[in-house]
């Protein structure tokens, strides 16, 4: 049992919600080693992917995250909008023509995401980054559909270890990004973009029901 096109749906417009949700928080962090604008941009970009979601119509998981990808990269500026765009599009692409996302997929699809915001932005691991919280996620979720787990454990297990990747980022040194402008004084503050990205799959995690 997968999670078919209506359920993939729902999870998104879940995700878009509580991402618009945590506005304020993600300013406040942007204030901190960036310019203030994180949540602002996320917000106005899933309030257009929830609008677009409306309209139905999609013919499989992989529309639904195609219009998001495509929705975030025209309407989310800055650092942010490509890189979650293009995670939403290699997701798309790596979840194919499958009717039903399984916990394989799932994996797949949280792969591809990381290697497309990789292929984007050229972070790596430490570099204080949205990178920290999805190269975790991937691992952990990779670990949980090798034992056995289905789509809410592997989505559960991803948003956990996301959520440690990004308190991790407190610590360090940023190297890419507005933040590395700040060199050693960008420490001692969580990364924006690792803070929305657990908060999407703890989103999407909640959405499937783990
Ligand atoms: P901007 O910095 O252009 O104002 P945002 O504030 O929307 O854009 O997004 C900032 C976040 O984007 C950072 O907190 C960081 O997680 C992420 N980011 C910035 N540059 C990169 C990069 N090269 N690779 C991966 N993530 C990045
Ligand atoms: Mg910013
Ligand atoms: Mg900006």
């Amino acid at each position: 049992m997968g999670c078919s096109v209506e359920d993939v749906t729902a999870a998104v417009r879940e995700a878009a919600k509580v991402v618009c949700a945590h506005r304020d928080e993600l300013v406040e962090l942007d204030r901190e080693i960036g310019d203030g604008d994180h949540g602002e941009n996320l917000q106005r970009g899933f309030t257009a992917v929830l609008a677009k979601l409306d309209g139905g119509g999609f013919d499989g998981p992989a529309s639904v995250l195609k219009v998001t990808a495509t929705t975030l990269i025209s309407t989310v500026g800055g650092a942010a909008g490509p890189l979650y765009g293009t995670a939403f599009l290699r997701a798309s692409t790596a979840v194919g023509d499958v009717s039903e996302v399984d916990g394989r997929v799932v994996v797949s699809a949280l792969r591809a995401a990381l290697e497309g915001v990789v292929a984007r932005g050229k972070a790596a691991p430490g570099d204080k980054t949205m990178v920290d919280a999805l190269t975790p996620a991937v691992d952990a979720a990779q670990s949980t559909v090798d034992a056995g787990g289905a789509v809410p454990e592997v989505l559960r297990a991803a948003a956990d270890a996301a959520d440690a990747g990004a308190e991790a980022t407190i610590a360090l040194v940023a190297r890419k990004g507005r933040a590395s402008y700040l060199g050693e004084r960008s420490a001692g503050h969580l990364d924006p973009g690792a803070r929305s990205t657990a908060v999407l799959l703890r989103a999407l995690a909640d959405a499937a029901g783990s």
